[in-house]
């Protein structure tokens, strides 16, 4: 969509070279995806959430998730987890370090975790994430992504749960950043050339 017909912070006006998913979209399948998890699930869920760039999908879907469970819905009780995940990709291993202590990952035993993370693009870090937390023995384990990129790098991993799958392109808002720019936007955007030197690493 044409930037001209949302509102987008004066700040990222150049920065941007299209609306990819207007914010009332995104609410609306968040919504339905909150539907659909409440439903699936067998017992109490450890909703997990990726930092930085699953903080927003991951608030918005929990407060969907309680008001479907408040309205009705299968009676869901949740505990909620955040973690941060380091990828070397430097490194042709490309291991993934977690942020929670072993001692802290013990607690994920017998336990129902949701995963929520804000997009699949290779697949390499998901892939990663899921053979460490299987090392727990969770009861099960599944992943709830709002985007996933159509890519030839991709490696075949498909969430459980996707909002959107999107075009191969470099996509920023609604928490995804770029160089921590851009999270403080509702919409999913495609950052344009001029915003990726505008808002480049200065040394
Ligand atoms: P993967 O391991 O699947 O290749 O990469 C996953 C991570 O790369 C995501 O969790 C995200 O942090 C980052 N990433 C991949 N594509 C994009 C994108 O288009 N925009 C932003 N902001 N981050 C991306
Ligand atoms: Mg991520
Ligand atoms: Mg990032």
């Amino acid at each position: 969509y044409s930037l001209d017909h949302f509102v987008i912070p004066d700040h990222y006006e150049t920065a941007l070279s299209s609306v990819l998913i207007p914010h009332g979209v995104i609410m609306d399948r968040v919504e339905k995806l909150a539907k659909l998890i409440v439903q699936e699930a067998t017992g109490p869920l450890v909703v997990c959430c990726v930092l930085k760039g699953g903080h927003q999908f991951f608030a918005d879907l929990v407060n969907y998730i309680k008001k479907n469970v408040t309205r009705g819905g299968n009676s869901v009780p949740l505990s909620l987890e955040f973690i941060k995940v380091k990828s070397y990709s430097g490194e042709t291993s490309g291991e993934v370090k977690l942020s929670l202590t072993d001692d802290e990952c013990k607690e994920f035993a017998g336990k129902n975790i949701l995963i929520v993370e804000d997009i699949i693009d290779t697949g390499k870090t998901m892939v990663q994430l899921l053979a460490k937390l299987k090392k727990y023995s969770p009861e099960s384990v599944k992943v709830a992504s709002l985007l996933i990129k159509k890519t030839p790098l991709s490696n075949g991993y498909i969430p459980d749960y996707v909002g959107f799958s999107i075009p191969n392109a470099f996509v920023v808002g609604y928490a995804l950043d770029y160089n921590e720019y851009f999270r403080d936007l509702d919409h999913i955007c495609v950052i344009s050339e001029h915003g990726k030197e505008k808002y480049a690493i200065k040394n």
